[in-house]
């Protein structure tokens, strides 16, 4: 049974604007104050874990520990089967010193050029994944993991979304994350499915 997050004050630790403003218009309609880790002007932890739980933890307790508020934070990224899972954890790093997604997205495309990964749908196949951590000031933490499988394709194809959603078709549909509404992103994605399952576990 998961602990319930009785409120009113939740830190979202995170120093990204946009992921602060997209938890507040859901925990916001259910009586949830927020406030970010960037407002309060906490420091941002080292991600040092090697699995997205691990930083997701390492975010939660550090924003706990110095806001004294409970805190949620979030990891994702992307495994590409063909490459080992790779870059998983690493997905922001492949982007390099400028965050330029395109950077990573031509990476993977050489990589498969060079393991000569054919171009079907099970061989090019990847997950999105999402790991939130709801943390107290007890360090009590509860997890959420959501997934959305799919394939890399190239050329990459849409405007919209962000990161490697150019590049990335979800099983079942024949547009990339970047070809969809946000709202149609929102029901299908990594991110949202492990949202769905935390307000569920702890804020329903
Ligand atoms: P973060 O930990 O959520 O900041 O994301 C880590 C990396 O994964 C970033 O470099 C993003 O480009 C990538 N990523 C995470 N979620 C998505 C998504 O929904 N679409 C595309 N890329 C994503």
């Amino acid at each position: 049974m998961a602990r319930r997050f009785t409120g009113p004050k939740l830190v979202v630790a995170t120093h990204n604007r946009g992921k602060a403003g997209e938890i507040r218009s859901m925990l916001g309609p259910l009586g949830v104050e927020i406030v970010s880790a960037a407002d309060l002007g906490l420091p941002s932890p080292e991600e040092t874990g090697t699995t997205f739980q691990e930083n997701a933890i390492l975010k939660a307790l550090a924003a706990t520990r110095a806001s004294g508020l409970p805190a949620l934070a979030d990891d994702s990224g992307i495994s590409v089967r063909a490459l080992d899972d790779q870059p998983g954890v690493y997905s922001a790093d492949w982007e390099g010193p400028t965050r330029d997604a395109m950077v990573a997205m031509r990476r993977i495309q050489e990589e498969f050029t060079m393991r000569h990964v054919p171009d079907t749908d099970a061989a090019r196949a990847a997950t999105f994944h999402c790991v939130m951590a709801l943390a107290w000031p007890d360090e009590h933490v509860e997890l959420v993991h959501g997934t959305c499988e799919g394939r890399i394709v190239w050329p990459p194809r849409g405007s919209g979304g962000h990161g490697y959603d150019p590049c990335f078709q979800p099983t079942g549909d024949k547009r990339t994350t970047a070809e969809m509404t946000e709202a149609e992103k929102n029901a299908i994605s990594h991110r949202g499915r492990a949202f769905r399952q935390l307000v569920e576990a702890c804020f329903a």
